[in-house]
């Protein structure tokens, strides 16, 4: 609840213009609620209108994208881009191909993009896209014509120096690769456009990995900072089965954790031994299949039909590398329930509020997604340095800076939460501090 006059006033009229889009309003109302002790102590903020420019997209793109499919038949899908803000750098954010990407759920991401890339340190404006085209059971002559097409309308709006998107749900190298591919053909030039490019063309090592090495990185620190301990030796459940999943659940393993479950929308696979990560890249990556092959193929693993009991899985950690709004309150009370000790957001958003103020109020530890899951942004960032040098880092130098990066990242997050009176809130603490950085470029760039 908003008890600042002034901050109540800008979100009511924000959901006035913004009616009906309950994910953009939802993490609006988050970051609102951890800028009340900021806004009271600076009230240049106010006069300047500084939160009502920050919720505002600077520019909001919405495009046909028509292709045809394998039989001849002409589709038409709905494309984004979304340009929140440019105080700090270019635009720089994913793409998403989703049946549920609509307008609210851009914007959001876009939003919550904005802060995120402030706190990686890196000059990075907040900018989301996407589609509401399910790469699912398509063939990749039918992706890659979805994603010329896709290209043709955004080429126009980015650049290297403009706006540089990368992947997200439903896209991968693969759509990179031919987005990359159609861009290059319409401006005749070989530019770092795209981030989470392959590696024969200008893609970073360890890009791949970064999202879920960075939010171990992040846990790490927080368990360490708050609690005096470790992942050594934690059981942690993880959903999701994609990328962030993916490499979460590698660097765990690692790291010495046990990572014992991974889901899809279709249902999850509790693997009591520890999650077999080549297993797992052979059916996601090479064969694009599903969780429940996992779980056939793998001895003594066990299939759930329901993703959202993944959450009732016994674990000290939990890592939920979905989607928005996947771990609800029943989920929050089950993880209480069980013993969890920290829940770290590897996907975007995926605690609901509720759930959020459950774990909070249980003395659960709590990685927001805009610390935890920065790691991704952050080596799309060396991937553009490495792109504008003309140079390639090695593996251990991009995942060391990485590592460097998380840690910033939840230093500053934790102190700004300090400073604000509110230690050990890491939630209020990133938004916090990704404001600050943003809100004093705004401030010293007038009034656009
Ligand atoms: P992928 O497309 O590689 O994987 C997404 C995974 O989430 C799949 O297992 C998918 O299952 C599952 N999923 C998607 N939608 C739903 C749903 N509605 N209900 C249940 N499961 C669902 O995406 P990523 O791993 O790249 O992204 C996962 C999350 O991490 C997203 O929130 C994304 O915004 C965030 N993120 C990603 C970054 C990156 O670098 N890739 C960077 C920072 C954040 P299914 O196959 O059944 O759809």
């Amino acid at each position: 609840m908003l008890k600042n006059t002034y901050l109540q006033e800008v979100y009511g009229e924000a959901s006035r213009r913004s009616a009906g889009e309950k994910e953009f309003l939802q993490a609006v109302l988050e970051v609102l609620e951890s800028l009340e002790p900021v806004i009271e102590r600076d009230p240049s903020y106010e006069k300047l209108g500084i939160i009502e420019r920050l919720i505002e997209p600077e520019r909001f793109i919405q495009f046909r994208v028509p292709w045809v499919d394998d039989s001849g038949k002409v589709r038409v899908n709905r494309g984004y881009r979304v340009q929140f803000n440019s105080a700090i750098g270019p635009y720089k954010g994913g793409l998403r191909f989703h049946p549920s990407v609509n307008a609210s759920i851009i914007k959001f991401l876009g939003f919550e993009q904005t802060f995120k890339n402030s706190l990686t340190t890196l000059p990075m404006g907040g900018g989301k896209g996407g589609a509401d085209f399910d790469p699912k059971g398509k063939s990749d002559g039918e992706v890659m014509r979805f994603c010329q097409s896709f290209m043709s309308e955004i080429f126009r709006h980015i650049g290297p120096d403009t706006d540089v998107p990368a992947g997200d749900i439903g896209v991968g190298g693969r759509e990179v690769g031919f987005m990359f591919g159609q861009y290059k053909r319409l401006k005749n030039e070989f530019t770092g456009v795209l981030t989470g490019k392959g590696l024969s063309f200008g893609g970073s090592l360890a890009r791949t990995e970064a999202t879920g090495y960075g939010a171990c990185y992040f846990t790490e620190e927080m368990l360490s900072h708050l609690k005096g301990e470790s992942l050594k030796g934690k059981r942690v459940v993880i959903s999701g089965s994609g990328n962030v999943a993916t490499y979460c659940a590698e660097k765990l393993l690692q790291l010495g954790a046990l990572p014992v479950t991974v889901s899809d929308s279709s249902g999850y696979a509790y693997d009591e031994k520890g999650i077999d990560i080549a297993l797992l890249k052979q059916i996601k990556e090479v064969e694009r299949g599903r969780v429940s092959d996992y779980a056939a193929r793998r001895p003594g693993a066990k299939y759930g039909e329901n993703c959202r009991e993944v959450f009732t899985v016994p674990c000290d950690v939990a890592m939920p590398c979905a989607t928005q709004n996947e771990l609800d309150e029943t989920s929050a009370e089950a993880l209480i329930k069980n013993g969890v000790i920290a829940v770290s957001e590897g996907a975007n958003m995926p605690c609901t509020p509720g759930a959020v103020e459950k774990l909070l109020a249980a003395g659960v530890l709590f990685g927001p997604a805009k610390a935890a899951n920065a790691g991704g942004v952050a080596t799309s960032g060396l991937e553009m340095s490495q792109n504008s040098q003309r140079y390639s880092w090695s593996f251990e130098e991009v995942d060391s800076k990485l590592h460097d990066i998380m840690k910033k990242v939840y230093r500053s997050a934790a102190e700004a939460a300090e400073e604000y009176g509110m230690a050990g809130n890491i939630l209020a603490g990133a938004n916090i501090a990704g404001f600050l950085k943003v809100g004093a470029a705004m401030k010293a760039q007038g009034i656009v």
